[in-house]
């Protein structure tokens, strides 16, 4: 057995506490950080009747239809967060 004293116990969990809160805070941020690129990428807002609809993204076509209006729109410009 490896003899530590208290003091350098209560140190090691308090930076493995640190450490698993900032990798968890990190995944977290890199995870929404993708959704809202994908989110950007496939929403799309009718310019005439302001509804919001989801294009298919397998679909390179730039011009999608509203599906309430029936109004050609163009696919939104991807601009960084
Ligand atoms: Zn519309």
């Amino acid at each position: 057995m490896i003899p530590i004293q208290l003091g350098s116990l209560i140190f090691l969990f308090v930076a493995f506490g640190i450490t698993v809160v900032c990798l968890l805070w990190f995944w977290t941020y890199i995870r929404e950080r993708r959704r809202e690129t994908h989110r950007r990428r496939v929403a799309v807002q009718c310019r005439m009747c302001s509804a919001a609809y989801q294009r298919d993204s397998k679909d390179k076509r730039s011009v999608t239809v509203c599906p309430v209006c029936q109004t050609p729109n163009e696919r939104p410009r991807l601009r960084p967060i």
